[in-house]
């Protein structure tokens, strides 16, 4: 129990730190925060924010309609979701900001659930982690009140949800970073596994809000990816959808 008590301790004082992070935007990588954030959590996590069970790549689920949201017919694409009351009215309007950058920019539109069968619950939970894609039934979203609330954050873990996963394990991301095995925690190498996604003729994207930081799961401190040619172009997003993210969205969901 004592060693629990001080873990919950820990959490907060995180979370407060974090929360200072807010209130002064300093340029840290949003998947940085993610990590960091769910070092702690109980669930089984893949690439650091994504459900274990869950562990297909719903990029080629391009041609199995089921893995996403589905378009009606005036053109829209519904999410529905509903909001645990765990939240306050200050982190609802953070979910809302992001909610509304994907309805501002794309066809997707998150709406409130009434009856739909399959819906993003957006829960409380330790850690900032999401499906990969619609799964069926209710699925989670968990924006954990101490480290998760942030605008970049909120759609980075949305994204998922929408069908997206990070940036570095696309099919060609060896063209465009180099990953550090000898920087890698062994226990984590498969956070770096390639995956063979669909990558919707758009480039590699290092400003895009799913890909990872340069010292992600790094076990040294030292780089564990390096963009080539150019190691000093920024990876790891900081603020929003990049503007390819968007464009990947209306792609992928024919907006
Ligand atoms: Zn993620």
């Amino acid at each position: 129990m004592e060693s629990r008590a001080s873990l919950f301790i820990l959490v907060l004082l995180l979370g407060f730190s974090q929360a200072l992070y807010l209130t002064q935007p300093d340029g840290e990588e949003i998947t940085t925060r993610i990590l960091t954030i769910n070092k702690g959590s109980s669930e089984l996590l893949l690439e650091g924010d994504i459900l274990a069970k869950s562990s297909r790549n719903a990029l080629v689920c391009l041609y199995n309609n089921n893995c996403f949201w589905k378009k009606s017919s005036n053109g829209l694409v519904k999410a529905p979701y509903t909001l645990s009351s765990d939240f306050s009215s200050s982190d609802t309007t953070v979910v809302a900001n992001a909610m509304a950058s994907f309805h501002n920019k794309t066809c997707i539109r998150f709406v409130p659930r009434t009856s739909e069968t399959d819906y993003i619950s957006i829960k409380n939970n330790d850690g900032c982690y999401s499906d990969v894609g619609k799964t069926g039934g209710s699925q989670v979203v968990s924006l954990s009140r101490f480290g998760c609330v942030y605008y970049g954050v909120v759609e980075h873990e949305l994204n998922h949800a929408l069908g997206f996963y990070h940036e570095h394990v696309r099919s060609d991301r060896d063209k465009y970073v180099t990953i550090n095995w000898q920087n890698i925690d062994p226990a984590t190498k498969s956070n770096f596994d390639l995956k063979n996604t669909n990558n919707l003729n758009t480039p590699y994207d290092y400003s895009s809000v799913m890909h990872y930081g340069k010292t992600a799961f790094s076990i040294n401190g030292l780089d564990t990816i390096t963009p080539t040619p150019d190691p000093s172009v920024m990876i790891g997003q900081r603020q929003e959808l990049s503007t390819i993210d968007i464009k990947r969205i209306n792609v992928l969901y024919k907006c």
